[in-house]
């Protein structure tokens, strides 16, 4: 089984204002332009519903996903797009922080690794309506929308912060997408689903990735496939 550490280069988080420090803060991107030189297997998806986030809501989301996915990836399709409904778990209280009631994104996203058990040909994105935080820039306990590694085998995404309820599928894209590998948009573009959110919630712009972001997405997958013929 790799070691959770072995394959993070990077955390991307997205940001909102609601950190009793009130400024608004970047993520820690950036952290290299070049591609991962190893990115894990990303193309199962399981869905993984968090306390009170139900069955139903995580079924109404992978048809969404499975739906954009494809619209997304165009005209390229997914070698192998599979998404599924894993089984429910609580958060353990381990993970509250209980001065702002929020729980820790990144303990969660090692309970979510933790459980693999070494299969990193799976992605799973733990789905929860309460609300999550990180610590960052000197910013202790920001409250996020999700957060994920870059590349890795876990993220989790929050319903909290979302104003929308088409929000959901593109929160969890963005995330998703990190997992593979994608940094965010280099062209800062507002519509683009990997834009960094800089501490707004701007998913009603976004629709789909721009060119840029398409043919980062195209590299990661060309190497994948590379790698399924070379093994
Ligand atoms: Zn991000
Ligand atoms: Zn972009």
């Amino acid at each position: 089984m790799k070691k959770l550490l072995l394959f993070i280069t990077g955390i991307s988080i997205l940001f909102l204002a609601g950190c009793s420090h009130g400024n608004q803060s970047h993520g820690n991107e950036g952290m290299g332009d070049s591609l991962p030189a190893d990115p894990p297997l990303g193309y199962v998806i399981e869905l993984k519903p968090l306390g009170n986030f139900s069955h139903q809501e995580a079924e109404q989301l992978r048809e969404e996903l499975v739906k954009q996915l494809g619209i997304i990836t165009k005209p390229k399709a997914w070698v192998e797009a599979s998404v599924f409904v894993g089984d429910k778990k609580e958060i353990p209280d381990s993970c509250l922080y209980k001065p702002r009631n929020r729980y820790w994104a990144g303990k969660i996203l090692k309970m979510l690794h933790e459980e693999h058990g070494g299969n990193d040909e799976i992605v799973t994105i733990g789905l929860t309506h309460r609300d999550i935080s990180t610590s960052i820039h000197g910013h202790c306990n920001y409250g996020i929308m999700g957060l994920s590694f870059r590349p890795g085998d876990a993220c989790v995404v929050s319903t909290f912060r979302l104003k929308r309820k088409d929000d959901l599928w593109k929160v969890t894209t963005h995330e998703f997408l990190h997992s593979c590998g994608l940094p965010h948009c280099k062209k800062n573009d507002p519509k683009c689903l990997m834009q960094d959110a800089h501490g707004k919630n701007t998913f009603y712009m976004k629709h789909g990735l721009c060119e840029d972001c398409k043919k980062s997405l195209r590299m990661i997958m060309t190497h994948q496939e590379t790698k399924y013929q070379n093994t």
